[in-house]
Order: structure tokens, then sequence, then C-alpha cells
């Protein structure tokens, strides 16, 4: 197909302090510049009494409009207002956040002499449609397709709450795709060999730093492990410097300006600016005027106090890199890929500690770091929208399921459906029996995990279906379908196969915020658990079949009873003792193993006597 009349696909990097857009054009990637020139945008919103500006603008006037600029959406899209890490971020913003009745985030702000209230997703979606702009103004016609992407850490919630804000802008989501995987397209990785590559991606940005292991073999991605710092990147870099200068107004001019929120901004600014020269000159100076109570501040830093100032920062995240590599269980040795990804890997010093702890190896840095995501974007929208000419075409990506998903079922025990590390798009069916004799509604809980227990396990849902048709034990199948999208959304339903009534799961945001380390931490569970894992396993085992060996003997007397087999007083007694062992089942829904065997031999030697003596007649 040709991609001539039709208006390109764009991939967009939402960033948390930048956002970047790009476009596959004349057999290249073209990353288009904003309206001020800039090739990359202020993640920032900010609400004048009859104005919004959006990026750069919104920067702009950040310091005489505090409490009105919104930035930092990306720490709260998808997430819950209780949630520890956005109370923890709270404390931090200069805007203020407040919880609807369902726990939902909803920035405060005044606009047009009014409160507003803004979900995280409608400012991302401004940012957006901003991005849209300047995607429009550059190609000279209207934009729709885009592909959108976020950390490889987002849970089900978050990316959902993503593509919520692109639609919201008025794009037609391709497809949300992670981070470190646009960065390892952008640089054409997947397709260097047809052997497993394994590429370490550094994504050192403005306010958080991602290291991921990817493993690529034929067209299929796979994260081997994530680690990072939701709060390590330019920005503390910025404020060690700001520190640095306040400490020097004290002693040069007697004035502490560590409370003075318009000048610090002010001296932030012009810090971050001395910070990015300091990644091409070894000197820089600071000038601002009428800075506090009338001081002209004027100063000097050269790159070496810039790195002494940072200087544990920076081996912070070396240290995170070495962590990766051990929770993949790798040898740095056998990483064929070290990709730089975020403005902050700019800094020379950052390099070099990466150079050096990888004995020297050539870093991939050709692609400005902080437009290589957005790059990786647009290869991948206008490869999804058929505008990618034969460069670029057959490149195939499959994420994993970071977890097993799967449902609970009646004794606490998680049936997985979706295993671990399944490549989706994917769908996987389940037929599920009636357990009980007259059930009429079916409850999924819908858990993620790898423990057998679904009480160890985190709940994603709840899909309730109910209008059962009555029926014996069994008597009704339901099909169970997990389908999960090239965006990785999961949807979950439920059909009864004799009627096709159909009920879906719409995901509750109770508890999908999953941050990566607490991926590890529940795949680490489930190492050491294994152990008392097995005995629930081995307890899962011994009950199911328990129920069925009850069930099959009543059918199986309820036949011979058809048949006339059996005398009446022998069938009542063994009846009463199913209906007791049933509700004793139902009783005892957790009991132990050993429990369980001892009630088997309990009903077999009540039972057989019947059943052979039956046969024998
Ligand atoms: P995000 O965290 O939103 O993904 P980026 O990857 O664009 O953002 O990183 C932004 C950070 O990169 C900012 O803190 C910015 O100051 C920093 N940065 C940009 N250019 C340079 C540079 N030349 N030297 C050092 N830091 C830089
Ligand atoms: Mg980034």
């Amino acid at each position: 197909m040709s991609g001539e009349s039709q208006a390109p696909a764009v991939g967009i990097d939402l960033g948390t302090t930048y956002s970047c857009v790009a476009v596959w054009r004349h057999n290249r990637v073209e990353i288009i510049p904003n309206d001020q020139g800039n090739r990359i945008t202020p993640s920032c919103v900010s609400f004048k009494e009859t104005e919004r500006l959006v990026g750069d603008s919104a920067m702009n006037v950040a310091a005489s409009n505090p409490v009105n600029t919104v930035f930092d959406a990306k720490r709260l899209i998808g997430r819950r207002f209780s949630d520890p890490l956005v109370q923890k971020d709270l404390m931090f913003w200069s805007f203020k956040v407040a919880s609807d009745q369902a726990d939902k985030p909803m920035i405060v702000i005044s606009y047009m002499d009014e409160e507003k209230q803004f979900a995280a997703e409608e400012i991302s979606s401004m940012i957006l449609t901003k991005m849209k702009e300047i995607a429009e103004a550059f190609l000279g016609c209207s934009v729709k397709d885009a592909v959108i992407t976020v950390p490889a850490y987002f849970s089900d919630s978050q990316r959902r709450a993503t593509k919520e804000a692109g639609t919201l802008s008025g794009f037609n989501v391709l497809r949300i795709i992670v981070e470190p995987t646009a960065a390892a397209i952008a640089y054409g990785l997947e397709k260097k060999s047809s052997d497993e590559r394994n590429v370490l991606i550094f994504d050192l940005g403005g306010g958080t730093f991602d290291v991921s292991l990817l493993t690529m073999s034929d067209g299929v991605i796979k994260a081997k492990s994530i680690t990072g710092d939701t709060h390590l990147g330019g920005e503390d870099f910025d404020n060690r410097m700001v520190n640095y200068f306040i400490e020097e107004l004290k002693r040069k001019h007697k004035k502490d300006i560590s409370n003075q929120s318009r000048a610090l901004r002010r001296l932030k600014t012009a810090c971050e600016r001395a910070k990015r020269n300091l990644s091409f000159m070894a000197h820089t100076t600071i000038e601002i005027d009428c800075l506090y109570n009338g001081i002209d501040f004027e100063s000097k830093i050269s790159r070496a106090k810039f790195e002494e100032l940072n200087m544990d920062l920076f081996e912070k995240c070396i240290a995170h890199v070495d962590k990766c590599l051990k929770d993949a269980k790798m040898d740095k040795a056998s990483i064929h890929d070290v990709v730089l990804v975020g403005g902050s890997t700019r800094i020379p010093k950052v390099q070099q500690l990466l150079q050096d702890y990888f004995n020297g190896k050539e870093l991939c840095k050709n692609i400005h770091p902080d437009e290589a995501v957005a790059s990786g974007a647009a290869i991948q929208a206008a490869n999804l929208s058929g505008q990618g000419n034969h460069k670029i075409e057959g490149l195939i990506l499959h994420d994993v399921t970071p977890l097993s998903l799967g449902i609970g079922l009646i004794a606490g025990e998680m049936s997985v459906v979706v295993p671990r590390n399944t490549t989706f798009p994917t769908k996987k069916q389940r037929i599920h029996f009636t357990s009980f004799d007259n059930q009429t509604i079916a409850e999924f809980d819908v858990y993620e995990g790898e423990r057998p227990r679904t009480r160890d396990n985190i709940q994603l849902g709840k899909v309730t279906l109910s209008g059962i048709p009555p029926a014996p034990w069994s008597g009704q199948k339901i099909d169970v379908c997990f389908d999960i999208d090239a965006n990785g959304i999961l949807n979950v339903s439920a059909v009864i196969q004799t009627t096709g009534k159909k009920s879906s799961l719409t995901i509750s945001n109770v508890d999908t915020m999953r941050p990566k380390d607490e991926i590890d931490r529940m795949l680490e569970d489930a190492e050491s658990c294994r152990s008392e894992d097995e005995r629930h396993e081995h307890r899962f085992a011994v009950r199911r079949s328990l129920v069925d060996y009850i069930y099959n003997t009543r059918d199986n007397i309820s036949t011979k009873r058809s048949a006339s087999h059996l005398l009446a007083p022998s069938t009542k007694k063994i009846r009463d003792e199913i209906n007791n062992a049933i509700q004793w089942m139902n009783a005892n829904r957790f009991a132990e193993a050993e429990v369980l065997v001892n009630k088997r031999k309990e009903l077999e030697s009540s039972w057989v006597p019947f059943i052979t003596k039956d046969s024998d007649t």
C-alpha cells in the first residue's frame, strides 16, 4: 500500500517530563520540531485566567503560576489516589490533587475563575493534542493514527488510561508499545541477526530511570528483567546544582532563597540549561538578573564540579544495571547491545561509567537519546498502517505477559488460563462446569500471579454471570475467554453455552497497579515458597478428585436407581450420605490433604460395599 495519499501515522513518546513526536517519511524517521523549533516538548499544562498553555509556553509561566501548572501527569495516570506512590508524590507538587468517590486522583485547578477537576488522562490528552497539532503543522494535513509508548512496568490500567488519553485527543491509537522495545526498534536491533540477541536499554530521563534487559529473536522481543528508580533523573541533577548555588548565594550575598519559590524556579531553569551545556563544554556560566532582592546573580560551574555533585546518583544508576543483570541471571559479557535512552544519558560521565561497567563496550548512541523512543514508535506506526516501505515491513512485535493470568476456583485455587511469558495478542478459552447443583450465578475472579492459591496473587477484577439455567452439578458449561490485545489490554468474558448469555470484565482499578519491583517480588515469593506451594497444589488435586468421586457416585447411583438395581433403603442411605458429603466439602473448603484423604477413606468404606453389592446383583 502506498502511503502518499494517506495522512501518515505518527509515533509519540509521552514522557514524564518531555514528549516527542516522530514520523516515518522519505524512507527515514523524522523528528518533528514544535512551534518553538524544539524537538522535544515539556509534558506540562498551565491554566491561566483566559487561556490554557501546553508545552514550552506552559513551562515558561510555571514560576508565576505554580498552583495551576500541571506536570508529572504520567505519575498519576491509571493509578488510585490511595496508592502509596501517589501519596508520596503529592507532597512535592505545587498543584492540588483530590480523590473522587472511586479513589481516582483528580487534579484541581482554577481556570476562568472556576474550580475545575481533571483526571490525569485528560491532562495527558492535552499534551497529546499539542503533539498532534505539532505534527499536523509540520505535515500540512490532519493526523489520525498514532502509536504511543508507555514504560515497560505500566500496569493494565495505566496502559488503558494512556490509550484513553490518545482517544480523547482524537487519535486512532494503533498500538501502545513499551519504551525500551521502541528504542530497540529505532536501532533496528531485532533485525541484526537471527540468533538470540541480549539488549540492555538504559533510560535515564527527567525524573525516572528504567533499565530493561530484552532478548530478541525471530522478531519476538521479550523482557527478561526490568528495574529502575521512579525518582531518579535529570531533575535530581538540577536540584544538586540548585543547592550548590543556594549555598553560594548565602556565602556571597548573605541571602537565603531556599523558601522563595519564584527565585528558586528561575534558578532551577538556569541550572537545567547549565547542566545541558556541561554535556558539551567543560565550563559554563549562570546569569540571572534580579534573582532576589535586586541581586543580579552570576556564577560559573565546571563539568568536574557538576560530576562531583552528582557522583553518588550516577553510581546508583550503574548499581541498577548490575541488579538488572543479576535478576536475569546474566553476565555482562553476554549483552550484545547497550542502548542509551533519555535526555540525561547525554551526560558524558554517565556514558563513561556505563561503558566502563561493560569493559569498554561501544554504546548505541547515534540516535539522540531523547528521540529514540519516538523514533521506534514512528517506525512501528508506519509498519502497522502499511505506510512503511520494504525497509521496515515484516517487523512483528510481540510482548509477553509478565505474570500468569487465571481465574479463582471455589476452594481458593488459582486456575491458570494464560501462563506467564505468553506472547500476545493471544486468546485462550477455558470450559468451566457449574460447580454445584442448581447454580444460577457464577463469579469468576480474575487473578494475576504465580502462586497456586489466589490469596497469594493479585486480584484484577471479577466477571459475574447470572441467569444460568438450573441443572445438576456440572450440568451447564460456561466458556471463559481471556483475550489480550496487541496493546496488552486484557478482556475476560464468560458465556453460558446453552443460552449464549455473556458477561465480560470491566477492569476495575483495584490492585492493578503493578510496578516492576512488585513483579520481581512475586516471582521471588513463588520461588521461595515452592515447597509450601507444592503442598497446596497437592491439596487442590486431592480435593478435585474427591469432589469428582462424590458427584460420580451420585450420578452412578441415580442411573442405577432408575434401572431399579438398587434396593430402596440402601439408596436412601447413600443419597443422604452423599448430600452430607457435599455439605461437608462446602464447609471444609480449605481442609488439608490429609483430612481429605481420610474423608475419602471414610466415604469409600461406607459406599464401596453397596456399590459392589449392587454390581453383584
Ligand atoms: P522523560 O523523562 O520525560 O522521558 P527525557 O528523556 O526527554 O524525558 O529527558 C529529559 C531530561 O534530560 C531532562 O532532565 C533534561 O534536563 C535532560 N537533558 C536533556 N538534554 C541534556 C543534555 N544535553 N545534558 C544533560 N541532560 C540533558
Ligand atoms: Mg522517556
